[in-house]
């Protein structure tokens, strides 16, 4: 199979598929909006400082993303993580973190794959049975033989609203916003936990990002996830306001001294978690050669996003054959 094939969107979903295109013959093409891959699988330097401000760890309950989770252990870009919690540590699925930062975990699916960064796709426009695609900066690439879109559901919408097959399962889906805070402290805090969950109606998730492994030891960094709800009421308002109200309600709720972070920077996925999923593993009308991928297809997990984005690309390449 030598087709050309488009993919839209570098996170975990993306890049599956992209492998198992590629593995299976097809010359793929990856485009990504941002400057770098892996969409909320996400590591970011603030100064010199990484955080893992988007996905926190991974769990495998299939036996697919278990093998993808034992490649990236035994190649390095992976390890478990056992956190001191409240149960003790004593989770039901092992945890795992990517190493140095959790987008170590996207770094094996992107070898071999052509991906164009810092591309957002505008509009993708279908004409003699081949699809053409449309760039922000109004430049156009094709024809590719198909398109497999794997961005966050209103985001696949605005893209495939006039393909009525795709758009009204896509209408279905809810994703809502997450702010998270990430919080430099030049001293090591008294803490007897590294993760603490749904602690108040505004705070869903603290956890101390420098007890992971592979992480500097120098100073405490955390990153602090707040609330679907609390997110979305405060979605427009500012980073720097939207920082201070979180350090201070996690001050109260850890019963922290008063202690000044030395950086405190909050970042706002739009699309961050999913709250009603689709139901079905991937969309893909094999007529119209369009598919797509994501977490929210499955449920809101990174291991979902893997599986939905592996399955739509074997559904492809079964669809040339
Ligand atoms: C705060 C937070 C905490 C999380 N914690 C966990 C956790 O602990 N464990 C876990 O398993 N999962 C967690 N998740 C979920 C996990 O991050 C996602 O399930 C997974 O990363 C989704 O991958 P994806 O490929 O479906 O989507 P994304 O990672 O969103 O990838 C989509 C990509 O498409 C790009 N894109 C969008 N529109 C366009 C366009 N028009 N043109 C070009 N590119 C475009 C985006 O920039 C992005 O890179 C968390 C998510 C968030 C936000």
């Amino acid at each position: 199979m030598t087709k050309r094939i488009a993919v839209i969107g570098a996170g975990l979903a993306g890049l599956a598929c992209a492998r198992v295109l590629r593995r299976a013959g097809a010359y793929v093409e990856i485009f990504e909006q941002d400057r770098i891959i892996g969409g909320r699988m996400a590591t970011t330097r603030v100064g010199v400082v990484p955080y893992d401000h988007g996905a926190q760890y991974l769990t495998a309950r299939s036996a697919q993303f278990r093998v993808f989770i034992d490649e990236l252990c035994h190649a390095g870009y992976a390890a478990p993580w056992k956190p001191n919690t409240s149960s003790g540590g004593g989770q039901m699925n092992p945890w795992y973190v990517g190493t140095p930062g959790m987008s170590s975990i996207v770094r094996p699916l992107a070898e071999s794959v052509r991906i164009h960064t810092s591309r957002r796709v505008h509009t993708i426009e279908r004409s003699d049975e081949a699809w053409h695609i449309w760039f922000d900066d109004q430049s156009v690439m094709g024809p590719f033989a198909v398109v497999a879109v794997a961005v966050p559901a209103p985001q696949a919408l605005l893209l495939l609203g006039r393909v009525e097959e795709v758009s009204e399962p896509l209408a279905r889906v809810r994703m809502s916003p997450c702010w998270s805070l990430m919080v430099r402290l030049d001293q090591h805090m008294q803490l007897d936990q590294d993760v603490f969950s749904d602690m108040s109606d505004v705070i869903r998730w603290i956890a101390r990002n420098n007890a992971k492994p592979g992480r500097s030891l120098k100073g405490e960094t955390m990153v602090i996830h707040a609330s679907p709800q609390w997110s979305r009421e405060t979605e427009d308002a500012e980073p720097e306001a939207v920082a201070e109200e979180l350090w201070s309600e996690v001050c109260h709720i850890l019963a922290l001294p008063p202690v000044r972070p030395s950086q405190m920077t909050a970042h706002l996925w739009r699309y961050g978690l999913v709250e009603q999923s689709l139901g079905e593993t991937f969309i893909y009308s094999s007529q119209q050669r369009v598919g797509v991928a994501g977490d929210w297809c499955l449920g809101r997990l990174s291991e979902h996003a893997y599986e939905s984005g592996s399955a739509l690309g074997r559904a492809i390449v079964a669809s040339l054959d």
